[in-house]
């Protein structure tokens, strides 16, 4: 599946964006984009990611969290209900 509105995989959290408004930095929540079903979900980075040295690795120097603070905190399985507070593809560039 791809997102309607950029064309990426849905299941990539590594989608950086930002507000033209306001220059705030977005990245995409897989978890809440499976939630949405047809374009990107997003939240504030790094604010609502936040980093871990855990997940530190060639591909990932900074060891960001590829799930927004809300869907980490969820159980496995559970669908994520932080989706609806996002931000939607088409409304950053
Ligand atoms: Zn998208
Ligand atoms: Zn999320």
């Amino acid at each position: 599946m791809s997102c309607t509105c950029c064309g990426e995989k849905l299941n990539s959290g590594m989608i950086h964006k930002k507000d033209p408004a306001t220059g705030q930095k977005y990245k995409s929540c897989p978890h809440c984009t499976e939630a949405n079903g047809s374009v990107h979900v997003y939240h504030p980075y790094p604010a609502n990611y936040g980093q871990t040295p855990a997940r530190v690795t060639a591909r990932n120097p900074h060891g960001n969290q590829s799930y927004c603070i809300d869907c980490r905190s969820l159980k496995k399985g559970v669908q994520s209900n932080a989706y609806t507070r996002g931000t939607l593809c088409n409304s950053l560039v």
